[in-house]
């Protein structure tokens, strides 16, 4: 992105909401702007064409506004577009607006982005794909039985199949990371002894053996 390009941006843009089905606010941990996670659950139509990673945008501050690929910093206000393969969020949110608060809150902690922070950001957006879920199900419950026209119920047939060959992705990285931190933090001398590292790797274990 050049710095002409940055100039041009979107001042007015706000963030797209998301509609509430069931007129209940969803619990402000979901909504609390201030969590990267939930800054991660903006980027519900962001272009698929686009390889900037969502979460390093939203964890350098960002939020989706909704048009095109423009960003807007949920702290300073500050947009940004035209992202190009290996731009860094971050050093652009610096370049552009230095000055922004969570800019320099970032650079005071000096915390590089760890795996501790990565898995709390994917929680929060697990927390955000349940509530969604739990939504659907209470609407569908309250559906009176008439019956609905065919090629709705076809395309929502197809979707929910989609979802759950997701879904079992999922669960199948999820295994691999599990594995993966297991085996990472049974090299911790400050892990040896832990009950809840010895569950989950016989946790694993076990999973194994009934699937034989
Ligand atoms: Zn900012």
């Amino acid at each position: 992105m050049t710095e002409e390009e940055a100039r041009q941006v979107h001042t007015t843009n706000h963030v797209a909401k998301t509609e509430n089905l069931d007129n209940a606010a969803p619990p402000a941990n979901l909504t609390d702007l201030s969590s990267a996670g939930n800054r991660v659950r903006t980027y519900m139509y962001w272009p698929s064409t686009s390889s900037v990673n969502v979460f390093e945008l939203a964890r350098a501050g960002f939020v989706f506004t909704g048009i095109d690929d423009v960003v807007k910093c949920f702290k300073c206000q500050g947009t940004l577009k035209k992202w190009k393969p290996g731009d860094d969020p971050l050093e652009g949110h610096k370049e552009f607006y230095p000055d922004c608060p969570h800019v320099v809150a970032l650079d005071e902690i000096k915390k590089p982005i760890n795996t501790e922070t990565q898995l709390v950001d994917l929680l929060t957006v697990c927390d955000g794909v349940g509530y969604r879920l739990r939504q659907l199900q209470t609407i569908q419950s309250k559906a009176s039985g008439v019956e609905p026209a065919k090629k709705h119920l076809t395309e929502l047939q197809k979707r929910l199949d989609t979802t759950e060959r997701t879904m079992h992705l999922v669960m199948k990285q999820m295994e691999a990371v599990t594995k993966c931190l297991a085996k990472t933090l049974a090299d911790d001398p400050a892990m040896s002894g832990d009950k809840s590292l010895a569950e989950i790797t016989e946790g694993l274990v076990n999973l194994k053996e009934s699937n034989v």
